[in-house]
């Protein structure tokens, strides 16, 4: 691997040509074509603040460094941005008039209205540029570090760039474009942000999962794949069988494993006005955890550990009351733990009965603690009532 210092372009070198295109993961070019800012496997422009382009121009105009940037060398004369692709792009949007800053006195100061000096200077910024030239998988593991410092990639980022390539374009141009209309749709269903390609990873987690595979090993399959099919029929599949089960949406359907849920039982057959029905129900109930009910209906309402209740049965009450009794007697303290701590003597020495307590969840129910004997202890009905739902 090679890396070359560059100190001698300017912003006026790299922003020239510069083509913004609004369309998510379409190329943006500057270097009169011959740099593409945003390669395939970057991820989509998050600028979106304006604030945070404003600062990279206004840096400019006060003659701050705008730190380290990475091109990767792709051929001759060609090259790539590795890091640095928000600061480019906020500069050639300057440029462009896309957006405006304010000086010091609350003046707007746009591109066109610079005076020629202030303009000349802007455009002969020196930037600091390491160019680098290697392998794929050299860069790709250079990216990876190199990308820590930013915004950290998130999984689906970085095997867009480790499996970038045709197959990654076109999957983007479906499932991480939030100018799709099915996004909407798709929203009831799939949680995440989808230009962080987070929908793009639920489809291809769904159909690899159907072929028993992992999502890398699927992408390097069809990584020079020039369209996506199967990857698009599948999560079609997937979410209309979802969406003729349950004919009602709730936002607890959000974020369901539905790839693995349609595998285990498409093949059954439901009566959508009962599951309304009985979502319905599910719903109502607060001592049920929502997330659990699809699941547990799609397998015909047996298995409740799906439903993680919130309310313990008068057995697990019962076994915890009992041994904490005798524990408490052997030790001569008070039955409730909370009333054993007490500064009141006759109270750290209180046995109250079954029926003057409360079950309690040792870990919070809220915080994922399970409703068994495990996490269970009883608590006198003032400690209980105090301790609330922390
Ligand atoms: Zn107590």
């Amino acid at each position: 691997m090679i890396t070359t210092l560059h100190t001698e372009w300017t912003i006026g070198d790299i922003c020239k040509g510069f083509q913004y295109n609004e369309l998510e993961g379409k190329g943006l070019f500057g270097m009169n074509g011959k740099l593409t800012i945003q390669p395939e496997y970057q991820r989509n422009y998050l600028y979106a603040i304006e604030k945070k382009e404003a600062a990279v121009v206004e840096s400019v105009m006060n003659g701050y460094p705008l730190g380290l940037i990475y091109f990767n060398k792709i051929g001759e004369d060609k090259y790539e941005v590795l890091d640095g692709q928000q600061r480019i792009t906020s500069l050639g949007r300057y440029i462009e008039g896309k957006f405006d800053i304010q000086d010091g006195d609350g003046n707007i100061k746009s591109f066109d209205g610079l005076s020629p000096e202030e303009k000349k200077a802007f455009n002969e910024y020196p930037l600091t540029i390491y160019v680098c030239e290697g392998t794929e998988a050299e860069i790709k593991k250079w990216f990876k570090i190199i990308n820590i410092v930013g915004i950290p990639l998130n999984d689906q980022e970085l095997r867009n760039a480790v499996y970038s390539g045709p197959f990654v374009t076109a999957a983007k141009e479906v499932f991480s474009n939030s100018g799709n209309a099915n996004v909407q749709k798709w929203s009831h269903y799939v949680s995440g942000n989808v230009m962080r390609q987070e929908y793009l990873e639920r489809a291809l987690e769904w159909v690899s999962g159907s072929e028993k595979e992992s999502i890398d090993a699927y992408m390097s399959k069809h990584r020079f794949d020039t369209e996506i099919k199967l990857l698009k029929t599948y999560f079609d599949t997937v979410i209309d069988w979802v969406s003729k089960v349950f004919i009602d949406t709730d936002s607890s359907m959000r974020g369901r494993e539905w790839g693995r849920l349609y595998e285990e039982y498409h093949k059954n057959a439901y009566d959508p006005d009962e599951v309304s029905a009985k979502v319905k129900e599910l719903l109502a109930d607060e001592n049920v955890d929502n997330k659990g009910i699809y699941e547990y209906i799609l397998g015909g309402c047996e298995d409740t550990k799906l439903l993680n209740i919130r309310i313990f049965d008068e057995k697990t009450k019962k076994a915890a009351y009992t041994k904490q009794t005798t524990d408490a007697k052997a030790k001569g303290i008070s039955n409730c733990p909370l009333c054993a701590l007490s500064d009141i003597d006759s109270q750290k020495t209180k046995m109250w009965q079954i029926n003057e307590m409360d079950a309690d969840h040792v870990t919070a129910w809220s915080k994922g603690g399970a409703t068994d004997i495990s996490n269970c202890q009883m608590l006198c009905k003032t400690h209980n009532r105090a301790k609330g739902n922390k």
